[in-house]
């Protein structure tokens, strides 16, 4: 069987397609407008914007996928669709006892999707947002359970600029200065700050040790990069995401020489311009043209997303 994997959506924020920029744009300013719009959403908008995704996702050929549903609603119609892949239920929070309690939360709701009478070729996982938005008991406690019930883990990581300054030195860089009334609001404040680069961050919380699958990973040093081949990690590549929210290129013949597993993803619909895997793995090959061969970059689109990775 051939497989088409698309490992990096967010389905529910389809009905955003509008707000996907034309041209590169700053990471934070993008991040806020997301924030912001997906909140004003009507329940029943998220969900037909799910199954017009789920249906470009199969319009393209699409077997497998790796979604990250904020809301949660992307769970069922993902069960029902007869897709292949896994559907991770996103916590995030930075003050310590509602993110845990959210956590719980989330904890029984995969208990119970695990029971589900489609469960099986799809799969349901956690996701942590980003090291820089979930306490560190969140990542700490989340990544352990995840271990130990052998739940697939997704996390973002290394996306931007902004996240290493934050992360490493405490500073709001670029953007992030004119947006540090959102900042504010998130409770990134910094008594949080672990003054580590993200993947030393999330080594050192164990959270490694759960073998996460990690988006987007672009802004990483060699050590970082051994770090996630030790672990056992995979990587997910969005490149087309990456570039019109200026993100940089992501290190992929690194990763590869490491012998790390790569895979391709969209984004969802505001970061990128369809859910066509062939037509990031076509950008990808542009990218990383004189770094990879084209056979290689064109090979990661059809690696199955299939637990344990
Ligand atoms: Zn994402």
């Amino acid at each position: 069987m051939s497989y088409i994997t698309n490992a990096h959506t967010h389905l529910e924020l389809t009905t955003l397609a509008h707000l996907c920029p034309k041209h590169p744009t700053a990471f934070l300013s993008w991040l806020a407008r997301i924030g912001w719009e997906i909140h004003r959403l009507a329940r029943d908008e998220i969900l037909s914007g799910i199954a017009q995704g789920i249906a470009e996702l199969q319009a393209g050929g699409t077997t497998h996928v790796g979604d990250i549903t904020h809301t949660w609603l992307s769970v069922e119609l993902l069960l029902a669709s007869g897709l292949h892949g896994v559907v991770y239920l996103e916590v995030l929070g930075l003050e310590r006892e509602p993110a845990l309690e959210r956590l719980r939360e989330a904890q029984s709701a995969i208990d119970k999707m695990r029971r589900h009478p489609n469960y099986g070729a799809m799969q349901v996982g956690l996701s942590l947002h980003a090291p820089y938005s979930c306490h560190p008991d969140l990542l700490r406690l989340g990544a352990q359970w995840c271990r130990a019930e052998d739940v697939p883990l997704c996390i973002h990581v290394a996306e931007s600029e902004f996240e290493i300054e934050w992360l490493l030195h405490g500073r709001l860089v670029g953007p992030g200065r004119i947006f540090s009334p959102l900042v504010q609001a998130m409770g990134m404040v910094p008594a949080l700050v672990p003054w580590q680069r993200p993947l030393t961050y999330l080594a050192t919380l164990g959270v490694l040790e759960a073998r996460p699958l990690l988006v987007h990973a672009i802004h990483v040093t060699e050590e970082e990069v051994a770090l996630i081949a030790a672990a056992r990690c995979a990587v997910v590549h969005c490149p087309r995401s990456n570039h019109l929210l200026g993100c940089g290129r992501m290190p992929l013949e690194r990763y590869l020489q490491a012998g790390v597993s790569v895979y391709l993803g969209t984004d969802s619909r505001a970061s990128s311009p369809d859910l066509n895997i062939h037509a990031e793995a076509q950008f990808a090959c542009q990218l990383h043209q004189g770094y990879v061969p084209e056979q290689q970059v064109m090979a990661l689109a059809h690696r199955p997303l299939e637990y344990p990775l």
